[in-house]
């Protein structure tokens, strides 16, 4: 049986921008575009050109895309004519291939927000329609608050989505604007839309103010719309969209959607979906996080010893979807549970061949419970536990000796006698037979200490340089007769690659200058530095 065609539209750019703190530089938002196309998305919608100058100069050229390129903007004002309306006039001009209007479907919006009457309203989505279509452009119509004005008033809602579709749009989209529809009602009012308007016009924007986006859109989908909207990562304001790197993943891999639909999403495209989420956290300077669904690094994450031997011979016995279809990898976590499993299988993962009866793998496991019952966290810093593990195995070149550091922090007057607080460390490192003494300033002494750390490492520099921290969490733990402090460390590095790394120590400086050493020698590790 042939399987019908699901759209896919992604407003990470537009509706995603909307999300506090998020600011995308015009780079920012050719290079997502690219990576939405490049995953198979159909539509991408780039912005709100005429809106603001980062959108106005997005849409000023062709950015031929693989993917139908989407300018957003409003119908054309009340009491005005096509011709006589800047906003209009932009949007049609924008090199775009397609345009998305947005215009209220809720009588009471359009007497109290737009102060007009239902019948300009009406006049408006059709004038809009067909100047867009003049143009030559593919067109959309976002009904904004639609569930709820099709609960308020479902005729005056209809009319405003089917004035759209008679007039030629390609797609009318549905949107629970302020997120509070629920699955059940979505579902009814789908099916409700669909009689007036065939199910392929139809589409679903959801918002997930009761964190039911998703489920809202696939909800849709059952009923019958056949376009999705949403955002990578669920960005968005408020509570977020729709998440498509949830949705696709459902798409492809439930037999209740894979059966009946097709998308424009490969298996291949598929398996790059963890990297694509992950690469747009980064963009944000955001650490992803380790929870999300299908992507997440603990979406796949096992705990106890009993689960990870059962998950080692039959991994369908506890995963849902096998992890590598979505980019993602399945993970034992060591911890004080873990048996002798969790230590092979991560040895494993790690590359490290080791056999299963090496009497050094119960060292380990004996070290590995030891330190965590210091404080030290090897499920968040497995960086630090490879290192661990690849040193009870004797696999760990000694590259360099920190000889002595010592770090300052001093509070005084500045040249403009303001009070700053500022931080020098000093480093003596030895490398081969060179020594070396770096120092740096910083703005706390962590920071100092970290830059002089990575300053000059003599014949490893080259390997470090591009290291840059990511993030920095400190816990105070409070165990035994004296308070520890954990660092935990994340890094990445010029190939993308992130990875964390874990200090325990009474005092501050000293968890962290574990940590920052544990992640400079991995990264010389990784990078197969010569010892
Ligand atoms: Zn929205």
């Amino acid at each position: 049986m042939a399987r019908e065609r699901l759209y896919l539209f992604d407003t990470t750019l537009r509706d995603g921008a909307q999300t506090n703190g998020v600011d995308f530089t015009l780079n920012d938002k050719l290079a997502i575009a690219g990576m939405l196309a490049d995953l198979g998305i159909d539509y991408v919608e780039g912005g709100y050109p005429g809106a603001n100058l980062t959108d106005t100069e997005l849409f000023a050229d062709e950015r031929k895309l693989a993917t139908t390129f989407t300018a957003f903007g409003m119908t054309r004002r009340p009491g005005r004519s096509t011709s006589n309306d800047p906003g209009l006039a932009a949007l049609l001009d924008a090199k775009a291939d397609a345009i998305c209007f947005v215009a209220k479907s809720w009588d009471y919006h359009v007497r109290v927000a737009l102060e007009t009457s239902p019948e300009e309203n009406l006049a408006s989505i059709r004038d809009s329609v067909r100047a867009a279509k003049a143009k030559g452009r593919e067109v959309l119509l976002d009904c904004e608050h639609f569930f709820d004005g099709y609960k308020a008033d479902p005729r005056f809602a209809l009319a405003c989505a089917k004035a759209a579709y008679d007039e030629g749009a390609r797609w009318v989209v549905l949107c629970d604007t302020n997120g509070g529809a629920l699955p059940h009602e979505v579902e009814r009012i789908v099916g409700e839309v669909v009689r007036v308007i065939p199910g392929d016009h139809v589409g679903i924007h959801a918002h997930n103010d009761t964190e039911q986006a998703v489920a809202n859109s696939l909800a849709a989908v059952r009923a019958g719309a056949r376009q999705i909207q949403g955002t990578l990562n669920g960005l968005g304001e408020r509570c977020g969209n729709a998440n498509l790197v949830s949705i696709i993943p459902t798409l492809k891999l439930k037999a209740e959607f894979a059966d009946r639909f097709e998308i424009g999403v490969s298996d291949a495209q598929l398996a790059k979906l963890a990297h694509a989420s992950h690469t747009l956290d980064e963009m944000l300077n955001r650490a992803p996080d380790r929870h999300a669904p299908y992507v997440g690094e603990s979406a796949f994450a096992t705990k106890a010893g009993i689960h990870a031997s059962a998950i080692m011979k039959e991994p369908k016995t506890y995963e849902h979807v096998p992890p590598e279809r979505v980019g993602n990898r399945r993970k034992l976590l060591v911890s004080d549970q873990a048996g002798k499993s969790n230590v092979l299988a991560e040895l494993d993962r790690i590359g490290l061949k080791v056999d299963k009866d090496d009497a050094r793998i119960a060292r380990l496991l004996e070290v590995v419970k030891e330190r965590e019952a210091l404080g030290y966290a090897y499920e968040a810093a497995d960086a630090s536990f490879e290192l661990l593990a690849r040193r009870v195995l004797g696999k760990v070149p000694n590259y360099f000796d920190v000889e002595k550091f010592d770090v300052n922090v001093e509070q005084r007057e500045n040249a403009v006698g303001k009070r700053v607080t500022v931080s020098l460390a000093v480093v003596k490192v030895k490398v081969g037979g060179e020594t070396l003494i770096s120092a740096a300033e910083g703005n706390g002494p962590v920071n100092a200490l970290d830059l002089a750390l990575r300053k000059d490492l003599g014949k490893y520099q080259s390997y470090i340089s591009a290291i840059e921290l990511t993030d920095y969490r400190v816990r105070i733990l409070n165990g035994g007769t004296e308070a520890v402090t954990r660092v935990l460390i994340e890094s990445t590095d010029e190939l993308g690659e992130r990875w964390t790394t874990v200090g325990v120590s009474p005092n501050i400086i000293d968890a962290s200058f574990q940590a920052l050493m544990d992640s400079i020698v991995y990264k010389l590790v990784r990078s197969g530095a010569p010892a």
